[in-house]
């Protein structure tokens, strides 16, 4: 069994007319997941209601109060914009802080199954820094889950490797100071959000950027785990696996120009098994609703067989 982190209350978070962000997304990986040959190796599970988690101390650590205060009254008030494409509707800060739950419990069935679990939640996080939302993302799930993780009995190192096809700048800015977390990101450069450079190593060595040139398919990303991925994570012998799983990369994706196919990612993720069972894959990016499900699809394979 897969336990798979999903409510509906995730497509609450309003996005509006055309963006690409959209709850569609989640219904159109649910919908895959439920047809597909596993389906009945799916442990659907909600996630614990924020009121009975305390978010707080741990959101506060990764973001300032003013940020936090910012998106709950911009909700509050009925809405707006963090930045230009990163839309607050009356509902966002509190499916955020779910979001952020369920991350959490991501890590929490990691850790007691020892295996691999997936959260389907929305709004993504990668690029939330510690004062900023930005690219459709308000709190940095990723980072908090390794926090987080950092607190459970037994774990000394996280390492959170970020496939989505652009660079998560606010992950890699929150925990390239922690040396109990390692970070690598493989994303189309140039590229938004424009970070990302080979020359950024975090102040403990504890980063690895990956820039692919815009064209690129599977026969740059294959020599690229196997020779770079793959090493530095098995190095830092993390006791969690965090995946920011964007599947913005494909071919078919509108945000990008990246030449991946959805069985790819079946690819990347038994690199990743090949390092830890202890996997937790959240979700980020990905555009294209049939290229995203399938490669959803195909991630959630490989860990079952
Ligand atoms: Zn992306």
């Amino acid at each position: 069994m897969l336990p798979v982190i999903y409510s509906d209350e995730f497509l609450e978070h309003k996005t509006g007319y055309l963006h690409p962000e959209k709850p569609e997304r989640l219904i159109a990986i649910t919908t895959a997941l439920k047809a597909a040959t596993f389906a009945s190796e799916i442990e659907w599970r909600s996630p614990t209601p924020v009121d009975r988690r305390h978010l707080m101390p741990l959101l506060l650590e990764v973001h300032t109060q003013d940020y936090i205060d910012k998106v709950r009254e911009i909700a509050r008030s009925g809405g707006g914009y963090i930045d230009t494409d990163t839309a607050i509707s009356p509902r966002s800060y509190d499916v955020a802080l779910l979001a952020v739950s369920a991350w959490l419990d991501g890590v929490d069935a990691v850790l007691e199954t020892g295996n691999p679990a997936f959260v389907l939640a929305r709004p993504p996080g990668h690029h939330a820094e510690k004062n900023d939302g930005m690219g459709f993302c308000l709190f940095a799930n990723a980072a908090i889950a390794a926090l987080y993780a950092l607190k459970q009995p037994g774990i000394n190192r996280v390492a959170i490797l970020d496939w989505d096809v652009h660079h998560g700048n606010g992950t890699q800015a929150i925990v390239e100071t922690n040396p109990q977390i390692a970070y690598c990101s493989l994303h189309q450069y140039p590229c938004y959000p424009g970070t990302g450079k080979a020359s950024e190593t975090g102040f403990h060595n504890n980063v690895l950027n990956l820039p692919i040139p815009p064209g690129s398919d599977l026969s740059v990303y294959q020599p690229l785990f196997e020779k770079k991925v793959v090493p530095f994570l098995s190095d830092f012998q993390p006791d969690l696996l965090i995946v920011s799983a964007g599947y913005d990369a494909n071919a078919a994706d509108p945000l990008a120009r990246i030449n991946l196919q959805p069985q790819d990612y079946g690819l990347f993720t038994d690199y990743c098994l090949g390092i830890t069972r202890k996997i937790l894959f959240g979700l980020e990016g990905g555009y294209d609703l049939t290229a995203l499900s399938q490669s959803v699809v195909a991630t959630i394979e490989r860990c079952l067989i």
